[in-house]
């Protein structure tokens, strides 16, 4: 059987840098006890790795209820967050160790930008995702969220109202552009911003291609990954022998009983370990 492994497979630069970042952080030298504010990665792997360095796992409320002292220093994951968190960190003597994908960084400074010309904001991501509420929470905090077709009915502003648009980085490019062409013609002023990262779209471009050359599809990524799972519904939509695992064990030998040609691909937050590990199992197979 023939493999064809995706030129984009597995960390973008964004979490490339962070988990870089975060690896070569000299615990002895920071403030500690250091902590993560969330996951690094959407990867139990990776976390685990992070852990294992002396690195807890800290959610909001924590944050916000600590004392000062109980947290030395902050890591920031690559997805970013609200001010509120530079400000609490500020008030209680912690230190930021700031690993924000630039690209996303840039995204917040729209948010805030735009906010401040009176701008509504509208966000084309997934609801509750970390980097979303992060880049709400830089503009107004009361950003209308578009996840799916059907929030586009949902927009009630006034046609004279002042929006801009904005991306997820991870979300899917086709989808953005259709979203902000709906917004457009209901509202002709509306200023659409395509900051979906070039790294995302070259990913999906990509895996469209994969799943139309290969007889079948392999997607590696975590169920709780968005662009791992939207990487599968492109794939599948086009091939329908497309198949999302999280790790090597999840492959069936019965996928690929008559298949001749196998693409493999994997989300921006799977650790190449893990990619060289379902490719050498494939090799078995
Ligand atoms: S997908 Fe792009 S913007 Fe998002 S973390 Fe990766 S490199 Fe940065």
């Amino acid at each position: 059987m023939e493999i064809n492994l995706s030129k984009y497979a597995g960390f973008c630069d964004g979490v490339k840098r962070a988990y870089n970042m975060v690896d070569s952080l000299d615990l002895e030298k920071a403030r500690r006890p250091v902590f993560i504010l969330g996951s690094l990665v959407h990867n139990d792997e990776v976390n685990k790795k992070v852990e294992e360095k002396g690195i807890k796992k800290i959610g909001r409320e924590q944050l916000f209820n600590a004392k000062p002292g109980e947290i030395g220093t902050l890591i920031i994951t690559a997805h970013g967050s609200g001010p509120d968190v530079y400000e609490i960190a500020g008030v209680k003597g912690i230190e930021i160790f700031d690993t924000t994908c630039p690209k996303v960084t840039k995204v917040q400074g729209l948010a805030k930008v735009y906010a401040s010309r009176g701008h509504k904001i509208i966000i084309v991501g997934d609801e509750g995702h970390k980097e979303v509420r992060g880049i709400n929470e830089w503009g107004d905090g009361n950003a209308l969220i578009i996840s799916k077709e059907k929030d586009l009915k949902s927009i009630n502003y006034k046609t004279d109202d002042r929006i801009a648009v904005l991306a997820q980085t991870t979300q899917n490019e086709d989808f953005f552009l259709r979203a902000g062409e709906g917004i457009r013609e209901k509202y002709p002023n509306a200023e659409i911003i395509n900051t979906t990262c070039s790294a995302t779209h070259e990913r999906q471009e990509e895996a469209r291609e994969m799943a139309k050359n290969n007889d079948a599809m392999i997607i590696i990524g975590s169920v709780v990954s968005a662009n791992s799972k939207r990487l599968f519904e492109i794939s599948k939509s086009i091939n329908p022998l497309s198949y999302f695992i999280e790790k090597a064990a999840d492959l069936k030998r019965e996928w690929f009983s008559g298949i001749s040609k196998t693409g493999v691909t994997a989300g921006a937050s799977a650790p190449h370990w893990i990619i060289e590990d379902v490719i050498s199992s494939l090799k078995k197979i």
